[in-house]
């Protein structure tokens, strides 16, 4: 699959015409705006200039006519401008994501640069007016979803006719604070524009066209899948709120999306009312968990992945047989202290080849080894490996116990990484399996980022970056392959391709309390 995520020129041209050596048009439309702005870039060793527009819609869309055949590679537009909404406070900065008719889909990117150096951004529309708003106006402004006012920006984004454009603007008043002068009402926004100038400079430099080839398969895996679906269908049937035991699924964008639908997720049962209904999550719990929701009278539904069930029932198995169970994983993961409770007294965890060394079973012909199922298929061989030679006799899992989406999205992932001069990796720090893709692309020599989602991605990263491999652990969201596609197009014409190593097709039942 191919696609090119296209910046259209009104003159015909394609954005390949906007040369990454083509400098960065800076914007500001009053002198006072250009003045904290030139300050904010005079640390650098080459800032680039600021160009004054003018105050006013008709300034701007006569500088606009000037500057749209101007040989510029990306424009920036900084300035102060009014907050239309009431959680906004002066100094905030506003990324538009629309601009009039403008859309700078880098605006997540950029929020998120701008927040990491401390500064407090949010992503919004920003509308320009031809006037300055007052109370009514800047409440009608906002129930239309608008997030800032300004004078000049539409026309002038306009000008960038397909080549990178972004806009930020510094609120100088709200609808609490209302306009008191620029000077007297606008030095918080002033300081902040001064603040946020160098990364103007950072966005620039992170411009040009480039590629990105999607590993498949990527994202949900069918336990994921079923532990939402599961969660979904009790809050469609009881309502809110629905307890949940630890994170459903490790992911944040998931969690907080059920949570905003009145999921309660908690670390542990004692925070469960008694009587209520308590979801186990993806990762499984150990039997002595399922036996106090037993004692406080909880409803259980288990959402534990089928392929992690069926390595609890291993560790039954290996240790009713009087086997000693080397569980290969990382400490302290919800899904191996669920196993490790299976049978705490004949299993032991082994991390590394030196854990092996130093085991000491029972009977040394008696030892099998089991895995945590979000393994790197690597470093679980290098270990099992070590098993294997300390214990010839050792038994192994009857099927692999590193599942089927962790390995499809490992071998996915690296058959991407080999192209690429950077990897993105959608998932969370907690999500084992996405943590294992970024050090899948570290092991094959290509640079692994994980990302949350688009405002997680450094603009030095992408700087004189050409392809980018981009792959989604099985706890992270398609929705947000899309969102990160989109906002790199903000910056440059985007071509994606894909490059699928093997199709699934895997599905699992859902438990009998959600079925119908
Ligand atoms: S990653 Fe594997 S074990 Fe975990 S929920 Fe998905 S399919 Fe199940």
């Amino acid at each position: 699959m191919t696609e090119t995520i296209p910046k259209p020129r009104e003159d015909g041209a394609g954005a390949d015409d906007a040369s990454e050596s083509d400098p960065l048009l800076l914007l500001a439309p009053l002198r006072i705006e250009a003045r904290a702005i030139r300050r904010g870039l005079r640390n650098l060793p080459d800032p680039p200039a600021v160009t004054r527009t003018g105050y006013g819609t008709t300034r701007a869309a006569q500088q606009a006519g000037r500057l749209s055949h101007d040989p510029f590679g990306q424009m920036m537009i900084m300035g102060v401008g009014g907050g239309l909404t009431t959680d906004l406070s002066p100094g905030d900065l506003v990324v538009g994501t629309e601009v009039g008719a403008v859309t700078c889909a880098s605006a997540p990117i950029l929020a998120g640069e701008l927040r990491r150096a401390g500064l407090p951004a949010r992503t919004g529309r920003i509308a320009t007016v031809d006037h300055l708003v007052r109370r009514a106006e800047r409440a009608k402004l906002a129930a239309e979803g608008w997030l800032l006012a300004d004078m000049e920006s539409a026309p002038l984004a306009a000008a960038a006719d397909g080549r990178p454009v972004a806009v930020i603007r510094a609120v100088s008043d709200t609808p609490h604070h209302p306009l008191a002068g620029i000077v007297s009402g606008g030095l918080a926004a002033l300081r902040s524009l001064r603040a946020a100038a160098p990364v103007a400079e950072r966005w620039a430099a992170a411009c040009g066209t480039r590629q990105v080839l999607l590993a498949g398969p990527r994202s949900f895996c069918a336990g994921v899948e079923r532990a939402i679906e599961i969660v979904e269908r009790v809050l469609e049937r009881q309502g809110e709120p629905v307890y949940v035991r630890k994170q459903i699924v490790h992911n944040t964008r998931v969690v907080g999306d059920l949570e905003s639908r009145g999921a309660v997720f908690v670390d542990e049962l004692d925070q469960v009312p008694d009587g209520a209904t308590v979801v186990f999550s993806a990762h499984g719990v150990s039997p002595m968990v399922r036996e106090d929701a037993a004692r406080r009278g909880l409803a259980v539904i288990d959402a534990t992945c089928p392929l992690v069930s069926k390595v609890h029932a291993e560790a039954r198995r290996f240790a009713a047989d009087g086997y000693t169970v080397a569980l290969i994983g990382h400490a302290g993961h919800e899904e191996v202290e669920g196993t490790l409770g299976e049978a705490p007294d004949s299993t032991v965890l082994v991390q590394t080849a030196a854990d092996v060394a130093a085991l000491r079973p029972r009977d040394g012909e008696r030892v099998a080894y089991l895995m945590q199922t979000t393994l790197s298929v690597d470093e679980a061989a290098e270990v099992s490996g070590a098993l294997r030679e300390r214990f010839p006799a050792v038994r192994a899992p009857g099927s692999d116990d590193i599942c089927y989406a962790t390995t499809n999205r490992q071998a996915a992932v690296r058959a991407v990484a080999a192209d690429s001069d950077l990897v993105l990796v959608a998932g969370s720090k907690n999500s084992s399996n996405s943590v294992r893709l970024v050090e899948t692309c570290e092991r094959a020599g290509t640079p692994a980022y994980l990302i949350d989602g688009a405002e997680d991605i450094q603009l030095d990263w992408l700087a004189g970056v050409s392809t980018i491999g981009l792959t989604a652990g099985a706890s992270a969201p398609p929705a947000v392959v899309e969102e990160i596609i989109s906002a790199l197009s903000g910056l440059g014409e985007v071509s994606v391709s894909e490059r699928v190593t093997t199709t699934e097709s895997i599905r699992f039942g859902l438990p009998k309390e959600v079925r119908q």
